[in-house]
């Protein structure tokens, strides 16, 4: 019988410690990110950093300017 009390001292000591740990309040929701309206594109030419709609695409890759499609020796693939 004394070791069925300290069995059962042990798993409520066991179950308070577990309670004691589980976090209190849910978990912080990731920080909302959509508030970006477009995704961010980098100058194949200069490396500037500008939203994707804002872009002139080459057959190389995105410029921020027709002026730096230019200068890199690309030119619009459509
Ligand atoms: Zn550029």
């Amino acid at each position: 019988m004394k070791y069925l009390l300290i069995l059962l001292l042990v798993l409520v000591v066991i179950w308070a410690v577990k309670r004691g740990r589980a976090p209190k309040s849910p978990p912080t929701p990731s920080k909302p990110e959509a508030s970006t309206p477009s995704e961010m594109v980098t100058c194949a030419q200069c490396g500037l950093h500008l939203p994707q709609d804002e872009a002139v695409s080459g057959q190389k890759g995105l410029y921020c300017s027709t002026d730096h499609r230019a200068a890199a020796h690309d030119r619009n693939p459509v």
